[in-house]
């Protein structure tokens, strides 16, 4: 064929064939066949008739932040195929975790090879569900019990995978190549690590005495405790989790109070203006945030309420008190089979292009990891290192199926004000306003040599903008 052949024409049925996208902020796939019938587009609704306001379900950005995805094939079940190394007691791959790493993980493994024995070993329940939907919802009216998108019964049914459930992985032998777990020991070939993280409390903040929630089951229980009536939150930490969780449940009508060492919120992540735009969008809404504090202790009082004091001196009443002061990977399992952690920012080491730890035949993913000294505790990346590992695992070296991390956007999912940046967020470089009306913030960020760096756009919804008189 030679360079100037042009374009084949596809034939009309494939024209017809309802085509997929993925949201490069969350991982959200939009399937033309099933439409958002939420977002009020209904099932049929092609990608180039969405509207460009249109947002996504799961975080928020627009169809601008969406790629064609083409979701692969899972194999026909066949007779098993001779592999080197194994043989008919082959205990095949151990999956370590029931979130979306563990998932992503078995799904990936099974679009390769129908035949090899999978388990996955989750210290939950192992349903599948969208974490990015616990932050926003009440602000969708969703009830906690709504959000399991799939019990774990159907899914490991789906993929053929032995499911473990509700057992503590205590520690790995990684020369008898065995997993000893709570609900017994599991042999294994290859070991993968998809735990994820654990919230992260300094010593000011003892876990009897505060919530924290990292998961569906940690979520259902706060939300089941103030379901009563409206009640007093205090929130530490005023980064996304801590941000995104304030405003929801103010939305809830409970009156939060946000604490940060930092003066403003989302200090790490956004400049100034930006935070600032952010606190006045919460005017309307019961949230007092109080920066540049740390906490010194919560004490229960007789009452069954709390006291959290500051340092300087004040403190706050509270029903309840979040601790949304950050992520670290639990380090025992990794420590159990000497593998490399990173104390720093939390997580297991691994090799970036296949996610493979100082064990060969042990990999591990998602939030537990550490990519180049860097925790990575963002959705996007799990299904890239999903399909990794499960290339290097079936021997493909294949660049292609490298995992090479990328830059996606970063979604801040406040609904008072939403709020997407594209490109670098830390180092160094200076933000500029470039469009300041009362529906939208527009920023620029120019880096040493002059180009644009990274964007901003917090865009307020348009429910609450002003009424015209
Ligand atoms: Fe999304």
């Amino acid at each position: 064929m030679s360079a100037t052949t042009p374009p084949v024409a596809l034939p009309a049925s494939n024209d017809a064939a309802f085509r997929q996208f993925i949201c490069r902020a969350c991982g959200y796939v939009y399937d033309e066949a099933q439409g958002d019938p939420d977002g009020g587009l209904p099932p049929g609704t092609r990608f180039a008739d969405i509207p460009d306001d249109w947002a996504c379900p799961l975080c928020g950005v627009t169809k601008a932040d969406f790629e064609p995805y083409v979701a692969p094939a899972l194999p026909r079940a066949a007779a098993p195929v001779a592999h080197a190394g194994r043989g008919r007691h082959d205990p095949g791959v151990v999956i370590v975790g029931g979130g979306r790493a563990g998932w992503q993980v078995a799904q990936a493994l099974r679009e390769r090879d129908a035949a090899l024995p999978i388990t996955l070993v989750a210290a939950c329940s192992a349903d599948l569900y969208d974490k990015p939907t616990l932050s926003v919802a009440i602000a969708r009216g969703l009830e906690p019990q709504r959000i399991v998108r799939e019990r774990a019964a159907d899914a490991a049914k789906r993929l053929d995978v032995k499911l473990v459930t509700e057992a503590i992985a205590v520690r790995i032998d990684p020369v008898a190549r065995t997993l000893r777990t709570t609900r017994g020991t599991l042999r294994w070939r290859k070991l993968v690590l998809a735990h994820g993280a654990a919230p992260r409390l300094p010593a000011a903040l003892p876990p009897q005495q505060v919530w924290r929630v990292n998961d569906l089951a940690a979520y259902q229980r706060l939300r089941d405790a103030l379901a009563p009536r409206p009640q007093r939150v205090v929130i530490v930490g005023a980064g996304l989790v801590g941000c995104e969780l304030a405003n929801d449940l103010a939305l809830g009508g409970h009156a939060v109070t946000l604490l940060d060492v930092q003066p403003r919120p989302l200090a790490a992540l956004l400049p100034e203006v930006a935070s600032q735009r952010l606190l006045a969008a919460w005017a309307a809404l019961p949230i007092t945030f109080v920066g540049g504090v740390q906490v010194a202790g919560v004490e229960p009082l007789a009452d069954g309420t709390r006291r959290v004091a500051l340092a300087d001196g004040r403190a706050f009443g509270a029903d309840h008190v979040v601790a949304a002061t950050g992520l670290a990977a639990p380090d025992r399992l990794a420590r159990s089979a000497e593998l490399a952690f990173d104390e720093r920012c939390g997580g297991v080491v691994v090799e970036p292009a296949t996610l493979r730890t100082a064990h060969p035949d042990i990999h591990a993913l998602g939030d537990c990891v550490a990519v180049g000294g860097q925790a990575s505790r963002f959705i996007e990346p799990i299904g890239r290192q999903a399909r990794a590992i499960a290339a290097a695992i079936a021997g493909d070296d294949d660049p292609l199926s490298a995992y090479v991390p990328q830059s996606v956007p970063l979604r801040v999912k406040t609904t008072s004000l939403p709020i997407t940046v594209h490109g670098a967020i830390g180092g160094d470089g200076d933000w500029r306003v470039v469009a300041d009306t009362p529906r939208e913030l527009r920023m620029q960020r120019v880096g040493a040599a002059g180009t644009v760096i990274a964007t901003l756009v917090a865009t307020a919804p348009a429910a609450v903008l002003p009424r015209a008189a």
